[in-house]
């Protein structure tokens, strides 16, 4: 399990090894494949990213939506003066499913987790567009991100643009 095994190298997958092998041992039938591998890069500032990236969707020729805004659309960034950055999410075209997330700002790998959690409900987008956050968190930019459809909504028909492009 872990690295040794193959594994993508973070500590958090060679704990789910770990975690896998135990409830395998203890009866259960879990396995390794299909599952989230979030990571974030600790520099300054974070780099952070869950699920399907902008180049994953065009190689996949999945349908969907891309939702940005800058760093300077969260309120708590803007109070930290902390304003570099933006974040990035993928939701497929026919749904409201989120597909993928990154985060390169202050926090991001913080901001990821609640994105995360999301994606492992199955939650629809809309959900956290929804939501109340908390005023100010960093969190809380995932209301303007999610809402930015009237601006940044757009369905990028790679498959369209694959045969085109042939
Ligand atoms: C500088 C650095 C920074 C990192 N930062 C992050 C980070 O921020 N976030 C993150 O998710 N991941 C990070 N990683 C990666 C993370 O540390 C590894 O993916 C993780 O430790 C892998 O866990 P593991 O249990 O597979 O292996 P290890 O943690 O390497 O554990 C293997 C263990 O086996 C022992 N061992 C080796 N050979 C033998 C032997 N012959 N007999 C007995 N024992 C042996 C070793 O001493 C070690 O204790 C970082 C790695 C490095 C090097």
């Amino acid at each position: 399990m872990g690295e040794v095994a193959g594994s993508p190298q973070f500590t958090h997958i060679s704990v789910d090894d770990f975690r896998v092998v135990y409830a395998n041992l203890t009866g259960g039938n879990r396995v390794t494949t299909g599952r989230q591998v979030p990571y974030c890069l600790f520099t300054d500032p974070e780099l952070a990213r869950i699920g399907l990236s902008e180049t994953d969707g065009k190689v996949t020729g999945i349908l969907y939506r891309l939702f940005k805004v800058p760093m300077e659309a969260n309120l708590r960034a803007r109070t930290l003066s902390e304003t570099r950055g933006f974040l990035k999410t993928l939701v497929e075209a026919d749904s409201d499913r989120i597909l993928g997330f990154t985060a390169f700002g202050v926090g991001a790998g913080e901001i990821l987790a609640t994105v995360q959690i999301a994606m492992v409900a199955g939650l629809p987008y809309t959900t956290l567009r929804d939501a109340g956050l908390t005023h100010p968190t960093l969190v809380e930019g995932l209301i303007p991100l999610f809402s930015s459809a009237a601006s940044a909504h757009k369905v990028v028909d790679t498959r369209r643009a694959q045969t085109s492009a042939a």
